[in-house]
């Protein structure tokens, strides 16, 4: 079963579309609302012509509006889901990367160290390469090989970011535009404060790689408070990693069921406790989704078998196990970015988006009323002329009238005068 493989689930179920459509929706959104305004300022500058009820203030105010649309499309387009791993040197977050990405994108092991930020993303063309910080030169990547010796060629300080562009066509999650950002070990005398500042203050989820073979330690701690009084509440997973090798302890072989559940309890209850006691960032219900126990290593190991890339499927004893927790996390993870991306990213552009058209529709409704009133005055005006022709004609019946009476009292008068003096 575990040779389904994917992502947690399917392209279409998985709980990345829940960012994904909400992606697509605000954008034909905000297409709408571009479309909306440029009607609006074309509409403007139509009457500007024409009539005197605008004003060129306000239509310099829908004017702003075009590129304030503009420049949110803009941002729109590029938002993404950001996952940052951290954890100490060696502890597998390049592992953790490379299986949940189905693939050996990251340089790991010995000799591979990573010594700067590795972000990974889909790449807009279907080719893989990487750009260096400050720079815009697209240096193509073929393999792993190349790419550490990329990496290893620059002397490149801690806090560097270098963005490896992947082929989205190679890995679901890079498709649905999750990023990934791998750090130096936080056991690299860090300087928390520009790696935090620089390169997580638009994380969604952090995600702890802790090595199941030893207890948290005072740095990977230490870190996570740092991160935590930054950000509120960050969304943290800790992994477990190389869960394996504790299943194949020496000391374990034989009576290890017991042993391993008794470690794995107790990793757990710190895990918690720091989660929910130390960072105060959730509840201990909430914690219980967050803590797995995993092997990256035969993960990837796996997924690389299914592709045909090795032979080797792993078979150490409880692998199955293992290889469904890290689904399971995976789905987890994905429900987790996902609805944290759209909160964080989305719901201030939603607010900008009202905000214009509101302010539009007051605009177009004050416009509305300058017309009414216009007509108004017009129709005022009308009725005051009207009134004056009427009286004007009134006036003139009158006198009419008059003189038609005059003109027959003078006639009839003059035709009496007339025959009485022809009588005479
Ligand atoms: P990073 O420095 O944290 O990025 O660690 P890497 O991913 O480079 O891993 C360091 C070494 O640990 C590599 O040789 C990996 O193959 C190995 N490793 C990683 N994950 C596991 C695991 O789950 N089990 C075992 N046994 N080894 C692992």
């Amino acid at each position: 079963p575990w040779q389904q493989g994917g992502a947690a689930a399917g392209p279409d179920n998985s709980p990345l579309q829940i960012f994904v459509k909400a992606k697509k929706k605000i954008n034909d959104i905000f297409g709408e609302i571009e479309d909306y305004v440029n009607d609006t300022v074309e509409y403007m500058h139509d009457i500007e012509k024409e009539q005197n009820i605008i004003n060129t203030v306000r239509v310099k105010e829908t004017e702003e509006f075009v590129s304030k649309v503009h420049g949110i499309r803009d941002v729109l387009c590029r938002d993404h889901m950001k996952v940052a791993f951290f954890g100490r040197t060696s502890n597998g977050k390049s592992s953790v990367i490379n299986a949940m990405l189905h693939d050996k994108v990251l340089p790991s092991g010995i000799g591979h160290t990573t010594n700067c930020f590795l972000q990974v993303e889909g790449s807009p063309n279907d080719e893989p390469y990487l750009v260096l910080e400050n720079s815009e030169e697209r240096c193509a990547v073929e393999s792993v090989g190349q790419l550490a010796h990329a990496l290893c060629k620059e002397k490149l300080s801690e806090s560097t970011l270098v963005k490896v562009y992947w082929p989205k066509n190679r890995c679901l999650l890079l498709r649905d535009d999750v990023v990934f950002v791998d750090s130096p070990g936080v056991d690299v005398t860090p300087n928390l404060d520009e790696w935090i500042d620089k390169h997580c203050l638009d994380a969604d989820v952090f995600v702890l790689v802790a090595n199941a073979e030893s207890t948290l330690m005072v740095t990977e701690k230490n870190f996570f408070h740092k991160v935590s009084s930054k950000l509120s509440k960050p969304n943290i997973f800790i992994l477990n990693n190389r869960w394996d090798a504790s299943a194949t302890e020496p000391e374990f072989l034989d009576q290890h069921c017991n042993e391993q559940e008794e470690v794995r309890r107790q990793h757990q209850e710190r895990a918690i406790d720091f989660l929910v006691k130390e960072l105060k960032v959730c509840s201990s219900k909430e914690a219980e989704e967050r803590i797995f126990f995993i092997s990256a290593k035969e993960v990837l190991q796996a997924r690389l078998a299914e592709q045909g890339q090795t032979t080797s499927t792993p078979l150490t004893e409880g692998f199955q196990t293992r290889y469904f927790e890290f689904q399971d996390f995976e789905r987890k993870f994905e429900e987790c970015i996902s609805k944290s991306a759209v909160k964080t990213k989305f719901e201030q552009h939603s607010q900008r988006g009202k905000f214009i058209a509101n302010e539009l529709r007051d605009i177009l409704d004050g416009i509305y009323n300058d017309a009414l009133k216009l007509k108004e005055d017009r129709l005022a005006q009308r009725k005051e002329v009207t009134d004056k022709i009427t009286y004007t004609e009134q006036q003139l019946m009158v006198i009419t009238q008059d003189m038609k009476k005059k003109i027959h009292t003078m006639v009839e008068d003059v035709e009496q005068r007339v025959s009485k003096a022809l009588n005479e």
